[in-house]
């Protein structure tokens, strides 16, 4: 990320301007950025130097900051503006002229500052001894729309600085790493006693898988379901306000009546199943666009996919705020459900200095397996990172492609160069866009590496073929925080006598092993082993066996839909 930002103070004198600008500036040049200072004292002794403070000469001093800090933001900086600035218009000006504009008020009651008052000014102003004295005797005008307020009477510095790199993170303007919102234990057990008295809103399994995986980090630099502004950037431009890259909406979508308990509460809890899963600081309760999220995020309006067709069903209001989850995800396989911090943590035990993600929601056949192993020639470990959310209703029941997954590497994946967890998110079906979802995700978890395949998460005929691949050269992994490995389709060349792509194997496609999706289908539904060309034996018999108690039980054959080489 290295888009310019104007943190733009404003307050009255003596609010704790410049105070919060230095402990600012020190916090952002631990991120890496390049911060300017403007203090508005410093500026009227140069910049501004024989100004005085009429209306026209405040406004000219303003003008002259605003233009200094757009240069800074300009080139990729931050700048930092201390100066009481009390007229609304000449602020909101600058605001429509810089880039990256986030208005910080530094609120604090005139009792307090007169109690404060350092210099005596205060004292002098209110017996009448200053003239064109903010607060006393010229006006102040409040923000309006502030992107944060802090009160320097109610809070201290750190609780103040803290607030406003919260709201910069929020925005996609900084990323501080994943910081979970999670409580459990008895920590869990006092939230849920005071969610008692909050408005309850019932939420389906998306929501709560969302809040759960927002609780953990996983959607990190999210600290909630996106506000109305978040939402409509992402759509705009699959980046969040301040340019973070994040190109699906997270958001908690409510009818009529849960849009009509969210207004006005504070605080919501969310509950599912009978059970309050995480609570929610409401911030704004907005209309949806189901319309324009179609084709952003799902490039169609076709109500035959999936994704569209959930929009579509959904109400029309998102309640946008900050989650704390009450629990951690719970896929059904707790040994494999591990939270970001702890798949970080199990890479630093493993001394991985690189670890490359691979998303599936398939069994892993042997082009699977090759990819991961062409990467790990390179990479130090392998997060084998299931979706284990939901999916459609014809793909491989999960307890079934975990149990290929353990097969699979206790046979043929030396054992130090593994992590196997569990990714507790729902399929979108997005192709590109979620492609670049899952890649944020993985980089959440620790992973430096992302493997994208052809058509990743597609389906249909929705996405062209290199869709999934060709959207990450909107964005430099500098910004993504995770290096992307594009893949070709892999398969068994008899000629080559080895696994191979298009990239590495000259030889025609009469010497490829390669099964359609539908010929996958029609074997399984056989109980007939798969190739061993193309899925390891055991692997193949896992499946078959499936099959078979599937058969028995009377399912469809179909359910055991298996794309036969797309990773995602
Ligand atoms: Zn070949």
């Amino acid at each position: 990320m290295s888009r310019g930002l104007v943190i733009w103070l404003t307050g009255l004198s003596g609010a704790g301007k410049s105070t919060i600008a230095v402990r600012l500036d020190q916090e952002l040049r631990l991120l890496g950025r390049t911060v300017t200072v403007l203090d508005g004292d410093e500026v009227r002794t140069h910049l501004s130097k024989g100004l005085g403070f009429s209306k026209e000469d405040r406004d000219t001093n303003i003008r002259r900051i605003g233009h200094v800090a757009g240069l800074v933001a300009g080139h990729g900086g931050v700048a930092i503006t201390a100066a009481i600035s009390p007229y609304r218009e000449v602020r909101d000006e600058v605001r429509a002229a810089v880039p990256g504009f986030v208005e910080v008020y530094v609120r604090c009651s005139l009792d307090e500052l007169v109690r404060r008052d350092a210099k005596g000014l205060y004292a002098k102003a209110l017996r009448g001894e200053v003239a064109n004295f903010t607060g006393v005797s010229d006006p102040y005008e409040e923000p309006l729309h502030a992107e944060v307020t802090v009160d320097s009477g109610e809070e201290t510095v750190e609780e103040s600085v803290e607030r406003i790199l919260d709201c910069l993170e929020r925005l996609g303007h900084i990323w501080r790493g994943v910081r979970p919102r999670l409580r459990t234990g008895a920590e869990a057990g006092a939230l849920r006693e005071q969610a008692r008295s909050l408005p309850v809103l019932e939420v389906g399994p998306h929501e709560t898988a969302d809040a759960l995986m927002l609780g953990t980090g996983a959607f990190s630099p999210l600290p909630g379901f996106m506000g109305a502004a978040g939402y409509a950037e992402v759509l705009a431009s699959g980046r969040l306000p301040g340019g973070h890259p994040f190109p699906i909406p997270v958001v908690l979508r409510l009818d009529e009546e849960g849009a009509g308990r969210a207004r006005g509460a504070s605080r919501v809890a969310l509950r599912h199943q009978g059970e309050v899963v995480a609570v929610v600081d409401v911030e704004d309760v907005y209309p949806t666009d189901p319309g324009r999220e179609a084709l952003s995020v799902y490039a169609t309006d076709d109500t035959a996919h999936p994704g569209v067709r959930l929009l579509q069903a959904s109400g029309p209001w998102a309640l946008g705020g900050q989650v704390t989850a009450l629990r951690r995800p719970d896929t059904g396989f707790p040994t494999y459900d591990l939270t970001p911090l702890e798949v970080r943590a199990a890479k630093a035990e493993r001394g991985w200095a690189t670890m490359v993600g691979f998303q599936t929601r398939n069994p892993v056949h042997r082009a699977h397996e090759y990819l991961q192993k062409v990467a790990l020639e390179n990479l130090d470990g392998l997060l084998l990172h299931p979706l284990v959310g939901e999916t459609k209703s014809d793909d491989i029941p999960a307890a079934t492609r975990m149990a290929c997954y353990e097969e699979l590497l206790a046979g043929y994946f030396p054992a130090e160069r593994v992590l196997l967890a569990t990714n507790p998110a729902w399929m979108r079906y997005a192709g590109p866009k979620e492609a670049v979802f899952h890649a944020l995700i993985r980089r959440n978890y620790g992973c430096t590496h992302f493997i994208v395949g052809r058509d990743h998460a597609g389906i249909g005929n929705y996405y062209d073929t290199y869709a999934a691949q060709r959207i990450f050269d909107e964005y430099t992994p500098a910004e993504l925080g995770i290096e992307i490995l594009r893949f070709e389709h892999a398969f068994w060349c008899r000629r080559c006598g080895q696994m191979a792509s298009t990239r590495t194997c000259p030889h025609p496609a009469a010497d490829h092993a390669v099964l359609s999706g539908t010929r996958v289908r029609e074997l399984l539904s056989l109980g007939q082993p798969l190739p061993a060309e193309f899925t390891r034996p055991e692997i193949a018999e896992i499946l078959a066996a499936d099959a078979r108690s599937a058969h028995a039980e009377g399912a469809n054959g179909q359910a055991l839909a298996a794309d036969a080489t797309a990773p995602a």
